[in-house]
């Protein structure tokens, strides 16, 4: 590939949510542009698997969280979202049976009573784990669902008030063809150069420079999109130095793990559940490796599986194979052999997010007592030439694309104006 000189407005790192609605931003405002990408597709990590399992299955982002407030539905109308809500019903399995109807309730109603008792026990720089209740026959389930499945994290891990501001509600919409060809469709028309793996960046001077072996870029505004994974690790060199409360933020923003496999079907039997219901199992201990399950999405022959938390850092790195024979361990509680010879053992869909070099996991917490370090990482720097935006820097929908999408846009009207009040515009 021919290295790239160029010269431009406003240069954008990363094309995953944020970094295309900074983009489409600073297109729409007529400004030069061009994003810089390391690996050869757009969506970070949203993206859809197409052909393992003979239907779309999205590796990464599923759910298009809170619809009516999420910047991403008016954008998806045209990919026939579906609302999950409608038909949601879950079964949870003690031991090898199923929770009577009398248990099931319970286990509902403790849900009610877990977020009640963490918001009236908010208190800054207490984490979510110190406030959640325990004891009760369904806490450490309801923990560890709310913790290691939905947050990516074990509760102690995560501040409490950055939990109780981040909550989601619904509709929570899916798309037939997966969130990756949305995302896809939406860059279409933006200037992208594919593994262009940034590694340095110089904002000494009034023009930013970027560098990596795809060559040499300047622009008057640069928004930087990479997860705060890499931010911390100092994947790239900034010259100067990044100021020290910002690597500090990048560092409270640590992503959590969720893990998702496609099984797929080996024959007829549906394991009796319907087309979208959930599978869980009462735990006694957050931290137990348990999985949770949705069978079935739109009647195709797959079921998706979720691993969060320190049991899906565990198995990362060890291959498809292993997570694959850990799901199937997990059916094989509640269904005993029936699992063996409903689910293939010969294909599943997998990404491990925990070992990719552009992602190192798969969302972000905030550390106890850290949670304006989101504010702190999306505050523009030199007022506005170099900003940094991402599911991480947001306040309200941080580790979901509504998050990465709004700060993508915030970030690139602060850099926007930045290169209008230098004069640097090209
Ligand atoms: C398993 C899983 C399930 C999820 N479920 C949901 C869900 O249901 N709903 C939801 O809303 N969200 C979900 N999320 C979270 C959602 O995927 C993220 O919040 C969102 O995709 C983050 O977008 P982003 O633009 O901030 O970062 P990214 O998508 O990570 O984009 C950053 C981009 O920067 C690139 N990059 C990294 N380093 C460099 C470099 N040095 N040079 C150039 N480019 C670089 C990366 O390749 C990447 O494309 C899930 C995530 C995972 C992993």
């Amino acid at each position: 590939m021919a290295p790239v000189t160029a010269e431009v407005d406003l240069l954008v790192i990363g094309a995953g949510a944020a970094g295309i609605a900074a983009a489409r931003t600073a297109q729409a405002a007529g400004r030069s542009l061009l994003v810089l990408e390391a690996r050869d597709r757009v969506g970070g990590r949203a993206w859809t698997d197409a052909t393992t399992l003979g239907a779309p299955f999205d590796l990464g982002a599923t759910w298009l969280h809170e619809a009516g407030a999420n910047p991403l539905t008016p954008l998806a109308l045209g990919a026939a979202p579906f609302d999950h809500d409608t038909v949601r019903s879950h079964r949870c399995f003690i031991g090898d049976r199923p929770a009577t109807a009398a248990e099931m309730a319970d286990y509902d109603a403790t849900y009610g009573r877990f977020h009640g008792h963490l918001a009236a026990r908010r208190a800054p720089g207490r984490s979510a784990g110190e406030a959640a209740p325990q004891g009760g026959p369904w806490d450490a389930t309801v923990a560890h669902w709310e913790g290691e499945v939905i947050c990516a994290a074990p509760l102690g891990a995560m501040d409490l008030d950055d939990f109780l501001d981040t909550q989601l509600s619904g509709p929570n919409l899916l798309l037939p063809g997966g969130l990756g060809p949305l995302l896809e469709s939406l860059a279409a028309a933006l200037p992208i150069r594919f593994g262009a793996v940034v590694e340095r960046v110089d904002w000494s001077a009034p023009r930013i420079a970027v560098e990596g072996s795809f060559g040499r870029v300047t622009a008057g505004a640069l928004v930087v999109t990479i997860p705060t994974s890499l931010l911390a690790g100092e994947a790239i060199r900034f010259d100067p130095p990044l100021p020290a409360d910002i690597l500090q933020a990048a560092h409270d923003l640590p992503l959590g793990l969720l893990s998702k496999i496609g099984l797929k079907a080996a024959g007829p039997d549906r394991l009796d559940l319907p087309d979208f219901g959930g599978l869980e199992r009462q735990v006694a201990d957050p931290a137990d490796p348990a999985m949770s399950f949705v069978a079935w999405p739109f009647g195709q022959d797959h079921v998706m599986g979720f691993l969060g938390g320190e049991a899906a850092s565990a198995l990362s790195g060890q291959g498809t194979a292993a997570f694959h024979a850990h799901a199937l361990a997990e059916l094989r509680r509640a269904f005993g052999r029936r699992a063996e010879q409903a689910i293939r053992t010969d294909v599943a869909a997998m990404h491990d997010w925990g070992a990719d070099p552009f992602a190192r996991g798969a969302y972000s917490h905030a550390r106890p007592g850290r949670a304006a370090a989101r504010v702190t990482l999306a505050t523009p720097l030199e007022q506005g030439r170099l900003c940094f935006a991402g599911e991480a820097c947001h306040p309200r929908y941080a580790a979901t694309l509504a998050g990465a999408w709004d700060s993508g846009r915030q970030a690139a009207q602060a850099a926007i104006a930045a290169t209008e009040r230098v004069g640097s515009r090209l």
